[in-house]
């Protein structure tokens, strides 16, 4: 699931539109996921100016898990060798 790195958010709203299912709001001023309305299409991530939007496997509250159950971005990639 696409996460949203606060250092770089500057609160500009643009992911919000571009998530269908409603899986983004702001929240003190930065964008934030919801894990459980996120569908993970991945078309919020392209969209956002600042590259705000990571990738699951960039995630630092996940480092360390194998990946299983969280393909996302870089994470597939792995998971298909
Ligand atoms: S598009 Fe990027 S900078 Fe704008 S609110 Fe969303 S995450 Fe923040
Ligand atoms: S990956 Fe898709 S469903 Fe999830 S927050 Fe981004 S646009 Fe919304």
């Amino acid at each position: 699931m696409p996460w949203v790195r606060d250092d770089l958010c500057v609160n500009c709203g643009k992911c919000i539109d571009s998530c269908s299912s409603g899986a983004i709001s702001m929240k003190g001023g930065k964008a934030l996921v919801s894990q459980e309305k996120c569908i993970k299409c991945g078309a919020c991530m392209p969209v956002c100016p600042e590259g705000a939007i990571r990738p699951n496997s960039e995630n630092p509250v996940l480092a360390g898990r194998s990946g299983a159950g969280y393909g996302f971005g870089q994470g597939m990639g792995r998971l298909r060798k």
